[in-house]
């Protein structure tokens, strides 16, 4: 079966084709035959367009900047034409998945994309402004360049967290809100799934038998407690701002500074967005980056602010995995996973400290090292510590593939 995801955030599209011949999926994630990015803010002359292939193929591209939807038909044809080309035509492809960031409360699940779909997508648009808009975009950009008649699969990040007891989910302001929408959602829940399954296979463990925390740190930061295979807790909420201290995103504050910036020092609500989204967490008390790694050579020359960012960022780590452990009432495992979690061993050495009372321990010379999927606790720990690697693109893949079974 040949898979096309379609990745698209608010400032990048990303895009990768599988071909997933053979009865069975793979154990572990398969090289994409074709990979494609476009950053869209890359320079004042256009967005950028990179692919890759298997087979070495490599193209760079400056694409106009006024039309995406000709930018994202621009990057489809590389795939069945030019140097980087890996079928003969767009009717080869048999599904394209996408990962689309709000389903609300309709979408536990992942579904066929159809009119009434891409009407439900659009109607969430005033619950993820930056986000749904590129989702359906993508929809429709395939619809034109290889026919309306091809399955598409949209694959929610709001799913997974869609069955949290109403406690987790409901916010203790007016029971209005509950009516209106306003709740708690949940995001990045397609990787937490994906390193839920991932890590009951590193285990050799049923994962309904599991309790996990999953940490996906990235420029984004959430974390979600994990129980009878599903979410049962999550840090971000209404909207992806709630939680974690993030790479520009405060996470969660008073929000009674709101009343105040607005109410009594003239902030318009516009002014605050951007306060909140971009000129906050890492970046706001550093600043000097939203990027981990320039903190990091900032404390190393002794700058306070950036010494204070990154003890922040641990701080508010260490008491939302508190809390996740709390709402789990126990704990099996805990799994990092995303660009920090990754790649970031002190992040995880010094989070893993708060939780050492419940005889977790990590093995200094496995957390160091940098291999992926592996266990980094120490034998004797009876809590285990995964280093996962974030594979959205195949996670929404896996999604096509079992659609599509007969
Ligand atoms: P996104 O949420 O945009 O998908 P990623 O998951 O790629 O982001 O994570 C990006 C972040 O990961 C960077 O901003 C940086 O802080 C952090 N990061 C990446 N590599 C390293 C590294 N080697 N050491 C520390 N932090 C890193």
């Amino acid at each position: 079966m040949k898979i096309l995801v379609m990745n698209a955030g608010s400032s990048s599209q990303k895009s990768r084709f599988y071909d997933l011949s053979g009865g069975s999926l793979p154990k572990t994630p398969p090289e994409p035959l074709w990979d494609a990015q476009i950053d869209w803010t890359k320079s004042d002359d256009g967005a950028e367009l990179k692919v890759e292939t298997a087979h070495g193929a490599t193209l760079t591209k400056t694409l106009q900047p006024d039309s995406k939807p000709a930018g994202i038909a621009d990057m489809l044809r590389t795939l069945w034409s030019g140097d980087t080309q890996v079928i003969d035509h767009p009717d080869q492809v048999d599904v394209v998945g996408h990962r689309v960031v709000h389903g609300g409360q309709t979408y536990q699940d992942s579904v066929f994309i159809s009119s009434e779909v891409k009407q439900a997508i659009a109607d969430l648009i005033p619950l993820a402004p930056a986000h749904n808009p590129a989702n359906l975009e993508g929809v429709e950009a395939i619809e034109r360049a290889i026919g309306s008649d091809i399955s598409q699969v949209a694959v929610f990040d709001t799913a997974f967290h869609s069955r949290m007891p109403l406690t987790a989910a409901v916010y203790p302001g007016p029971y209005d809100w509950l009516d209106q929408g306003i709740r708690r959602y949940g995001f990045h829940g397609i990787n937490h799934q994906y390193c839920a399954h991932r890590a009951a296979q590193i285990l050799s463990t049923d994962l309904n038998q599991l309790r996990l925390l999953t940490c996906h740190l990235g420029n984004g930061c959430s974390l979600a407690a994990i129980r009878d295979g599903h979410s049962i807790d999550t840090t971000m909420g209404y909207t992806p701002l709630e939680g974690l201290m993030m790479g520009s995103r405060s996470g969660s504050v008073d929000p009674g500074i709101l009343i105040h910036l607005i109410r009594d020092r003239g902030y318009s609500p516009d002014e605050v967005d951007q306060m909140l989204n971009k000129q906050s967490g890492l970046k706001g008390i550093s600043g000097i980056s939203n990027d981990l790694r320039q903190i990091g050579k900032a404390i190393a020359q002794g700058n306070d602010r950036a010494r204070l960012a990154f003890d922040l960022f641990i701080h508010r780590l260490q008491k939302e995995m508190g809390a996740m452990i709390a709402s789990l009432g126990g704990l099996d495992a805990i799994i990092f996973s995303a660009g920090i979690g990754e790649h970031a061993p002190d992040v995880r050495e010094r989070a893993c400290d708060a939780f050492r009372f419940l005889g977790l321990a990590l093995d200094p010379e496995k957390n160091d090292a940098t291999a992926h999927d592996v266990d980094i606790a120490t034998a004797g720990s009876p809590v285990r510590v995964l280093v996962i690697t974030a594979e959205e693109d195949w996670a929404i893949a896996q999604e096509c593939w079992r659609l599509m079974q007969p």
